[in-house]
């Protein structure tokens, strides 16, 4: 109905055509400007010269009003109602029935639609049905952004919202700022008029019929037939999707001439307007799940073809209830700067994906979805575990500084990135990144990193749908060769199990996962997936070297298993004619305590040992890694740690056998600084670790700080890291 024409002329032509079919004497538009204000666009029947000169701010007068609430209002004596503000240029003091209906889109007021009329009047259901309806015409004009700037229409126009500070859990740590961008599967309207309203009934009653059937189908899924948590969301989503009110407004929506898939948006876009309001926390939460089934419901509608994902275009900072690992890969890393979701645990997928990626992360934000619009600027900090949404000028400015201090020392760190990592007397360290997924692989430019290593295969499997193929893996191992050109990879078999849960791997409940049926226990009872990675492996290796090893080895017998398979492996493409690596590497992870017990054999069976700090230190300390009430329980820098350690490192050294250390520990400034001062050389750390601990590494004289260290290993404190810090500064150790 909006027609063809300039779109202010399209606008003008609206308001002529609804003040004659609703037999109003104003029909005006207001759009959300920058800074909360509403300028008048257009208007039949108000004084010509007072549009783009009327502007109102936000819960000012009538329109304004209608703005703040986000919902219809319909008076009869309108200048009787208390927020009622007479604006001469308008002339509008005559006017006594008012109604106004606010323009949404996704979720936010751009504009509101008005008619008013000289008799005194309520406006019938059906009139209110019809200008919304209207009103969503007008939100696709004003989302072309030819009339207001897209950037103005993403600014702060219509949000009430003052500065509000959220709590979270950290998931991955790092500071990020950006504009919120749902991640909700998005689903584009293209066609928003009914062309045959018959046929668009029958669109929306099959797919009612469908989502049920859906919905139907899982909660009846026989993994779920012993009930539990699951299957109450289910019931619930279950129960709303007969929820008959909404199903009415639909089809109310659908009769005012909406196409179906337009009709569910809207009645979607209303209900999320009148659920912000509601203060009872579980009934605000039901928010999220209507827009589940509504944003379903749509899919239905469009036969599935509906986009995932928003295009990020600036700084963003994705909001979610939880997100899938494979779809948080699907947003460009340029622009991601934070996640923030409602759920999310330290050990969910996605979690180590974000760390893997370098993205800040926070979970369990209560209320998040309820306290953010799309658009609205947030800033997110791990080491506060904030979540700064529509932040303040002062929290702005002080976070701009934050990370415009980190860039600049980004861009010292890629400045230096060529710098060898040797200590000022001369001691040379091996600085190599850890990776898992192909996105990570540009870093070992950008960082200088010397190889990788620690390549985590696993995560290839954590984010496809089903059990990758022996060619599938094979392209994954071949590309991270192919990047690292001269520089090693270290390849460890899948880690899977515990905190790294794959889909299509049956999972026992277990009551310590972290100690478990997982890596290297599940390749031994399951030796055909250790088979199939061995082979795709030695494939992407051939005419190289093959650096592989293995994870969680508690006994030397177990290495001895998996070097059974490889060697049949290795045997097995002289048959097949396949082209063999030039060499292959045997290697092992050091996380399990037992394995130090078993380090004299164990340096005769391998060609290099990586320790695994992460868990070797859960099992050291008794102490789970993931659990945020023990994450500072116990410190790193304890004696106990430091000398354990240090016994690994000589018997490595004795025995030429290269150790390299591959825990979070190790990208640590202070920590890297002790390890280094006790005997290691080679540490595998994120990408974003690197700059960092070569600077460290770049401003230590070896020779003095080893003989604190050393001083300080049979010290009863919890820790030493105070002295160590101490003894940095005293010696202008760059931390
Ligand atoms: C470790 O345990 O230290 C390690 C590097 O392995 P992951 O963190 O993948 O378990
Ligand atoms: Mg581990």
């Amino acid at each position: 109905m909006a027609g063809s024409g300039a779109p202010q002329d399209r606008l003008n032509r609206v308001v002529r055509v609804i003040a004659q079919n609703m037999v109003a004497e104003v029909c005006s538009i207001y759009l959300a400007r920058a800074g909360g204000v509403l300028e008048l666009f257009a208007t039949e029947g108000l004084k010509e010269e007072a549009v783009h000169l009327t502007r109102m701010t936000v819960g000012e007068g009538l329109v304004g009003l209608v703005a703040e609430r986000g919902l219809p209002l319909n008076l009869s004596e309108a200048p009787q109602h208390p927020r009622f503000s007479y604006r001469p240029e308008t002339g509008e003091d005559i006017y006594h029935s008012f109604l106004g209906v606010p323009i949404l889109r996704t979720g936010r007021v751009v504009g509101v639609l008005v008619v008013q009329n000289v008799t005194p009047r309520r406006y019938k259901p059906e009139e209110v049905e019809a200008l919304q309806t209207i009103s969503m015409v007008i939100a696709e004009l004003v989302a072309s952004g030819e009339l207001v700037d897209k950037q103005e229409l993403t600014e702060d126009s219509g949000s009430t919202g003052e500065p509000i500070t959220l709590d979270g859990l950290t998931l991955a740590a790092g500071v990020g700022a950006g504009i919120a961008v749902f991640h909700q599967p998005q689903v584009q309207i293209t066609r928003t008029v009914a062309e045959d309203i018959e046929e668009e009934r029958k669109r929306l009653e099959d797919a009612i019929a469908e989502m049920r059937l859906q919905l139907e189908e899982m909660v009846e899924h026989p993994d779920l037939a012993h009930g539990g948590e699951h299957r109450e969301v289910l019931e619930t989503y279950r129960m709303f999707a007969y929820d008959r009110g909404w199903q009415e407004k639909m089809r109310d929506a659908v009769s005012s001439g909406l196409t179906a898939e337009a009709a569910v948006d809207r009645v979607q876009q209303e209900n999320r307007m009148r659920m912000y309001k509601i203060r009872d926390p579980y009934l605000r939460e039901r928010i999220s799940d209507f827009d589940d089934l509504a944003i379903r419901l749509i899919r239905i509608i469009q036969g599935d073809k509906s986009k995932y994902r928003a295009d990020l275009t600036e700084d963003a900072v994705l909001v979610a209830r939880s997100i899938g690992p494979a779809e948080l890969m699907d947003y460009d890393r340029q622009y991601l700067k934070a996640i923030v979701l409602e759920e999310g645990s330290t050990t969910s997928h996605v979690t180590i994906i974000a760390r893997a990626m370098g993205i800040p992360m926070l979970g369990r934000v209560t209320g998040l979805l309820t306290h953010v619009e799309a658009g609205e600027p947030v800033v997110v900090d791990s080491a506060s575990e904030h979540v700064y949404v529509r932040p303040a000028e002062d929290v702005l400015e002080s976070y701009k500084a934050t990370l415009k201090l980190q860039e600049q020392l980004l861009a010292e760190y890629a400045a230096e990135r060529d710098l060898p990592a040797e200590t000022r007397d001369g001691e040379k360290v091996t600085l190599l990144m850890n990776a898992g997924l192909l996105v990570d692989l540009p870093s070992l430019d950008n960082t200088g990193a010397e190889g990788i290593g620690l390549f985590r295969t696993e995560f290839q499997f954590m984010v496809a749908p089903a059990l990758p193929k022996v060619d599938e893996q094979t392209k994954v191992y071949s590309a991270a060769i192919e990047a690292a050109g001269d520089r090693p990879v270290v390849f460890r078999t899948l880690d899977i199990g515990g905190d790294k849960q794959v889909p299509f791997l049956p999972r026992d409940e277990e009551e310590n996962p972290a100690m478990g049926w997982r890596a290297i226990r599940i390749a031994l009872d399951r030796p055909a997936l250790l088979r199939y990675q061995l082979r795709a492996l030695l494939y992407a290796s051939a005419g190289r070297t093959l650096n592989v090893m293995f994870p969680m080895i508690a006994e030397v017998a177990e290495l001895r298993r998996c070097k059974v398979i490889l060697n049949k492996e290795i045997a097995r493409l002289a048959k097949y004619d396949k082209v063999p690596p030039k060499e292959v590497k045997v290697g092992c992870m050091l996380e399990v305590p037992s394995l130090a017990w078993q380090l004299d054999l164990l340096v005769q069976e391998v060609d290099f040992l990586s320790i695994g700090t992460n868990d070797l230190m859960q099992f050291f300390f008794a102490c789970d890694r993931s659990s945020p009430r023990l994450a500072n329980r116990y410190d790193l820098l304890a004696p106990p740690v430091l000398s354990f350690l240090q016994s690994i490192f000589k018997a490595c050294d004795k025995a030429g056998v290269p150790v390299t250390l591959c825990g979070e520990m190790g990208g640590k400034p202070i920590e890297a600084m002790a390890l280094v001062a006790l005997g290691l050389r080679r540490l595998s750390i994120s990408p974003t670790s690197i700059g960092p601990v070569k600077r460290m590494i770049r401003s230590v004289d070896l020779g003095s700080l080893r003989d604190f260290v050393f001083s300080n290993l049979q010290s009863a404190e919890h820790s030493i890291r105070d002295s160590l810090v101490h003894y940095a500064r005293d010696h202008n150790i760059k931390l």
